[in-house]
């Protein structure tokens, strides 16, 4: 049987370069060789945005843009709501079970995303909770490989051993899936901070103009001890080079502005007028598509409610083997 892939993103914005290095790539890569589920993951979203539910809906239809304009075949690849998938609901409640308090406190991306978050009112249960929903997500679909960035791996170490203490405890259903990273498992945001995160505004989205690329790329930050044009520089760290190396496909090019960087002799503006140029290479082939999908909506709709319809047909087939195997499937007549 073909081997499966479950991934997805939070509804919260359109989709940005990290986004698309850390996962999509991957899954476009794949999407041929495995059967491949991408799940918008609007409950998730909620579990921080709860106060303004209303920015999922519109941000589902991005995010599906997104996916058609990167090159998600919907021939090979179903775009699934998370919502619209209730048996997920359930076997998260299942799932409530066999997680201890402590494990989920130890989860070293929810501490951090808590602390980014500034929860004002204290953390809600659902955000730091989520690790179990996530679980119940990959393992609904029975997934063996989930293509995520460096920030997701707690998330797979958990479903993991959810699956295994599932299997102990009851019978073999759920299946231990494997996390995948992309070749730039954390890409840095353009201010510099570890990640490029939708929360944190220090993105250059898929759909942005060129414009837009252009000013974010020219106000980037690079290294802070080079003052002047004629100061060595560091490329270690630098994020304009993490870029180059991640986008710029003319790898003799970077080797030599890396080098000129080292002794001197190139200016920042050259250096981020270049990778101007290699990302609005790579960017403005995926905003053609993207605006050219973005006219028939009726379609992407389409897709995705075809999309759903598979995922929830494939939930609710998991969620018969797992009342069963629980001793759930009760039949009173
Ligand atoms: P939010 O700020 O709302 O959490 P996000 O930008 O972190 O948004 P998610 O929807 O949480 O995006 O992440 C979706 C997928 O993209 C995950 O697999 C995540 O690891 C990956 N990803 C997100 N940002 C990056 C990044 N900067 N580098 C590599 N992978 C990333
Ligand atoms: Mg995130």
């Amino acid at each position: 049987m073909q081997k499966r892939i479950l991934t997805g993103d939070r509804p919260t914005g359109p989709l940005h370069l990290g986004h698309y290095v850390g996962s999509l790539k991957n899954r476009v890569r794949l999407q041929h060789d495995y059967d491949t589920y991408v799940l918008v993951a609007d409950v998730q979203a909620l579990t921080d945005n709860f106060e303004h539910p209303e920015k999922l809906e519109a941000n589902i239809m991005e995010v599906a843009l997104d996916y058609l304009a990167v090159g998600i075949d919907p021939e090979k690849s179903k775009i699934v709501v998370q919502s619209m998938v209730p048996e997920l609901t359930e076997l998260t409640i299942y799932f409530m079970n066999l997680v201890t308090v402590a494990t989920l406190e130890r989860n070293p991306t929810v501490k951090e995303e808590i602390k980014q978050r500034n929860f004002v009112k204290g953390v809600p249960v659902g955000f730091w909770s989520y690790p179990i929903s996530q679980a119940a997500d990959i393992t609904i679909f029975k997934a063996d490989l989930v293509p995520v960035g460096e920030d997701q791996l707690p998330m797979i170490e958990q479903a993991r051993e959810i699956a295994r203490r599932f299997n102990r405890l009851y019978r073999k259903v759920l299946i231990e899936p494997r996390a995948m990273l992309g070749e730039m498992a954390r890409l840095p945001g353009t201010d510099g901070g570890a990640k490029m995160s939708k929360s944190l505004g220090n993105c250059i989205y898929l759909s942005d103009t060129a414009d837009a690329v252009r000013k974010r790329v020219m106000s980037m930050f690079t290294d802070p001890t080079r003052i002047h044009p004629t100061d060595p520089g560091h490329v270690e760290g630098n994020p304009v080079f993490t870029y180059h190396d991640a986008f710029n496909p003319d790898k003799a090019e970077v080797e030599d502005l890396k080098d000129r960087y080292r002794k001197g002799t190139v200016g920042d503006v050259e250096v981020k007028e270049r990778l101007y140029r290699a990302l609005e290479n790579f960017l403005a082939p995926i905003r053609e598509r993207r605006v050219a999908l973005g006219s028939n909506r009726a379609r992407v709709r389409e897709i995705v409610m075809e999309g759903t319809r598979k995922g929830r047909a494939l939930a609710q087939a998991t969620m018969e083997e797992v009342r069963d195997a629980m001793h759930l499937s009760y039949r009173f007549e």
